[in-house]
């Protein structure tokens, strides 16, 4: 089995990381076109959203050294923020010491909700819903017999009673195994599909059908050891735990906290062609359930070394939606190596968790900017004009004199091209 452990991938061109990645996932001919010339024509995106004018790019980078339950794998990670996947590599190479990361996952179920007003006597309604269960499911499973076929489909329902600022509702959940769906479409056609079913046991009308992003019957988990040999010492781990107690206590730091840990999720969600909103309402919803709180834990164990754990819905599919219609999505699918739903949100705890970890390791020692610093320098420098061998030349004069702007940067290039 190939490595995702590339020494120096970091160092080398565009073209020679595409022919590792290439050699690594069996990538042909055509999918380096795509990625290095085509990406998603005009007429694709024609089709996937309305009033188009042209298409919009993100940078595509591939994370390496992740292990995860025994498996390597190269991450593609679309996102337009600096140090992001050079942070997820460096922290996959140290969870590598340890073992690499372990997963859980809870199954692909997502919820669909129905709304239920104008009831005299919600708790009868209730009663008469649970009583129906059955009926109820065979209509939702009508709406969608190739799901069923593969096993999926409406497999129970549950009803609560909630006090509203319009008084009492019952609210009807369709729990719905979605399979390699991400599901939205799927359970929204059955609520919608139940709804006049509903109206009809309980007496009462139906507003709201709609899936909930709040995915609980979705969860993915995972758990790294990270050596203090490997991520420097005592110390670190010791800044690690309060850097995490900080988060555990305060609203304010928990929300930078687990935004760190979407760096990583949402780049994967992205470049997968999912629906980053959906996962990011499902994160934060997840995270303040019981007051607003870290979506990973660490701890410190008998042996001194750190063990990180993360635990979130992630509600994203190998099918449906943009994934199969994005040629770029389906790339990223065939790079990552992963054909289902339940493969791929068990990568994504896994790279959530490298990214948390790498962003407290990070500011528990010389804080984030320093190698923030490097790439912005970088970003700066092409601005003032710098091209080709000049950008290296004025990153290295720009971190030297300190001061990362865009008047210097000029300055600097001016000064290069009047020596040479
Ligand atoms: P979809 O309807 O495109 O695909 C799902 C369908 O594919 C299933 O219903 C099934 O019939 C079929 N299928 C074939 N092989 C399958 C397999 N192996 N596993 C599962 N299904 C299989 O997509 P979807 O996943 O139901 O919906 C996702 C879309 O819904 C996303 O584009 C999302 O942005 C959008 N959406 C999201 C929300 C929300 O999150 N609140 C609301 C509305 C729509």
């Amino acid at each position: 089995m190939p490595s995702s452990r590339i020494p120096g991938f970091y160092k080398m061109s565009v073209q020679e990381r595409l022919e590792k990645v290439a050699e690594f996932a069996g990538l042909g001919d055509e999918d380096k076109r795509l990625l290095l010339e085509k990406g998603l024509s005009l007429d694709i995106a024609d089709r996937m959203i309305e009033n188009v004018i042209g298409t919009f790019e993100l940078p595509l980078g591939i994370a390496t050294n992740f292990l995860i339950d025994g498996k390597d794998y190269l991450i593609p990670m679309a996102i337009e923020e600096a140090s992001v996947v050079a942070a997820a590599s460096n922290a996959a190479k140290m969870a590598r010491e340890g073992g690499g990361f372990v997963t859980d996952y809870s199954g692909n179920i997502m919820i669909g909700q129905i709304q239920v007003v104008r009831l005299n006597d919600p708790y009868s309604a209730k009663f008469e819903v649970l009583r129906h269960r059955d009926e109820i499911i065979e209509k939702a499973n009508e709406q969608d017999p190739i799901l069923v076929n593969l096993g999926g489909g409406c497999k129970d329902v549950e009803a609560r009673v909630i006090d509203t600022l319009r008084g009492k509702m019952l609210i009807v959940h369709l729990i719905v195994d979605v399979k390699d769906a991400m599901g939205a479409n799927a359970v929204n056609t059955m609520a919608e599909a139940v709804a006049p079913l509903i109206e009809r046991i309980t007496g009462g009308k139906v507003c709201l059908r709609i899936i909930s992003n709040l995915a609980v019957y979705r969860i993915a988990r995972a758990k790294a050891v990270f050596k203090k040999e490997a991520i420097g010492g005592e110390e670190v781990v010791e800044g690690i735990m309060n850097a995490y107690a900080f988060a555990e206590a305060d609203p304010f730091r928990c929300a930078t906290h687990n935004k760190g840990i979407m760096n990583g999720i949402s780049a994967v969600v992205i470049a997968t062609g999912n629906d980053f909103r959906a996962v990011e309402a499902g994160a934060h919803s997840y995270a303040a359930m019981r007051g607003y709180k870290p979506l990973t834990t660490y701890e410190v164990n008998e042996n001194g070394d750190l063990v990180g754990t993360i635990e979130l819905p992630i509600a994203v599919g190998t099918i449906g939606g943009a994934t199969k219609v994005n040629p770029l999505a389906k790339l990223s699918l065939k790079i990552l190596g992963v054909s289902t739903a339940e493969e791929l949100a068990r990568v994504m705890a896994a790279v959530g968790l490298a990214q948390n970890f790498a962003a407290l390791r990070a500011l528990a020692t010389e804080g984030i900017q320093r190698g923030h610093m490097e790439l912005h320098a970088r970003n700066i420098a092409i601005m003032a004009g710098a091209s080709g061998e000049e950008v290296d030349m004025v990153v290295e004069e720009l971190l030297k004199i300190g001061k990362i702007r865009m008047d210097v940067a000029k300055e600097v290039l001016e000064k290069l091209r009047a020596r040479s």
